[in-house]
């Protein structure tokens, strides 16, 4: 289990280090910003949805080592799924995070983020970029009616 644990901090480490995708997405054709004022986190997220699929993504900011890993895995998470495939790990990590429910297996790595449960301030954190993710999706459905 402490393996585990290491595992799960190595990845956070390591994205949060390394975020994957932190670039402004010239071609993007949605944008949204989220902040996190419990800790100071903010973030631009980029998206291209080309028909029902996110083509690309990116994402700008800066703030905690958990808000970024996060975001990070966020946008390695989405690229190249449809939109419906999102909504669904969308709500499944939302779940995972705010109601303690176990980590499902389209979670992938996302599954890491569990272990910040544990500190309720830090979920926000977590949930900074799937919130700003929710968002882009909203107002997409809304451009589409
Ligand atoms: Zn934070």
């Amino acid at each position: 289990m402490s393996e585990l644990r290491e595992l799960y901090q190595e990845l956070i480490l390591d994205h949060s280090k390394k975020p994957r995708n932190f670039r402004v997405l010239e071609k993007a054709t949605h944008k949204s910003e989220g902040y996190n004022p419990l800790c100071g986190d903010r973030i631009t997220v980029y998206l291209q949805i080309e028909g029902d699929t996110i083509r690309d993504v990116g994402f700008q900011g800066s703030g905690c080592a958990i808000s970024k890993a996060s975001t990070s895995m966020m946008t390695e998470c989405v690229k190249g799924k449809t939109l419906a495939e999102v909504q669904d790990v969308l709500r499944q990590f939302k779940v995972m995070m705010l109601e303690g429910a176990d980590p499902t297996p389209a979670l992938g790595d996302l599954e890491a983020l569990q272990g910040v449960r544990k500190f309720p301030v830090r979920v926000k954190c977590a949930t900074l970029a799937w919130n700003v993710l929710e968002d882009i999706l909203e107002s997409n459905s809304r451009g589409v009616r």
